[in-house]
């Protein structure tokens, strides 16, 4: 997997015009889901529940860096068409818990860094609870709870497309997933994903001694 940082102006983030616009997007059908996204008033990180579009550019638009953070790897070769369903399937809930990895990494590291993660929050699960609490009882970890870009009213392809990278909306060569962190200093996340790597390396390391 490789990890790239793009650097984006403040001005050059998409954002929806209000939250009718974001909460319409969750409820507009995509492939396999016709009522649109399963998490819309499931998940207390998503619509309606998320920061409003106001609030995400009130909290960000002090920071001096935003980046789009994508961690891409290459589809796998595989000739039988159920296979490579199951296999792609299997490798984007791979690389989503990577990347959320990642950036949970970097936060515990960095705290006055802002965090958007990839998809919905799924820390409950992370953590042996069954799922989220949501919408019946309080957030467990409202302190923790993670909330991706898309949920906060921020459109990742079209801020993207402003710098222009374009991301293959229907994937052929690469798998990626997408996140997004505002800092007040330079970094280096190449840099940062090989102290991750290595510190994940030794944590299996130590995991394997007790097996
Ligand atoms: S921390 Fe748990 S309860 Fe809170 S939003 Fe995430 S999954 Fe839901």
């Amino acid at each position: 997997m490789v990890i790239k940082a793009y650097k984006i102006q403040f001005d050059q983030i998409v954002f929806a015009s209000d939250e009718a616009e974001v909460q319409k997007n969750c409820q507009t059908p995509y492939k396999n889901h016709p009522n649109g996204c399963p998490n819309y008033k499931n998940n207390w990180s998503c619509p309606p529940y998320a920061p409003t579009v106001q609030k995400t550019q009130q909290s960000l638009e002090n920071y001096r860096f935003f980046w789009m953070l994508v961690l891409k790897t290459p589809i796998p070769k595989i000739n039988t068409k159920f296979l490579k369903k199951w296999k792609i399937k299997r490798v984007n809930m791979r690389i989503t818990k990577t990347l959320n990895n990642y950036l949970s990494y970097l936060q515990s590291n960095h705290r006055d860094w802002k965090f958007y993660y990839c998809s919905e929050c799924n820390l409950c699960s992370e953590k042996n609870y069954s799922k989220c609490t949501c919408p019946t009882d309080p957030c467990r970890f409202p302190n923790k709870f993670r909330i991706s870009p898309e949920a906060a009213g921020i459109d990742v392809f079209a801020s993207l497309k402003k710098i222009n990278i374009l991301i293959e909306m229907d994937p052929i060569t690469n798998l990626q997933r997408i996140g997004m962190c505002a800092t007040d200093e330079n970094v280096d996340f190449a840099v940062e994903y090989k102290k991750f790597e290595n510190q994940l390396s030794i944590l299996n390391k130590i995991d394997s001694l007790g097996t």
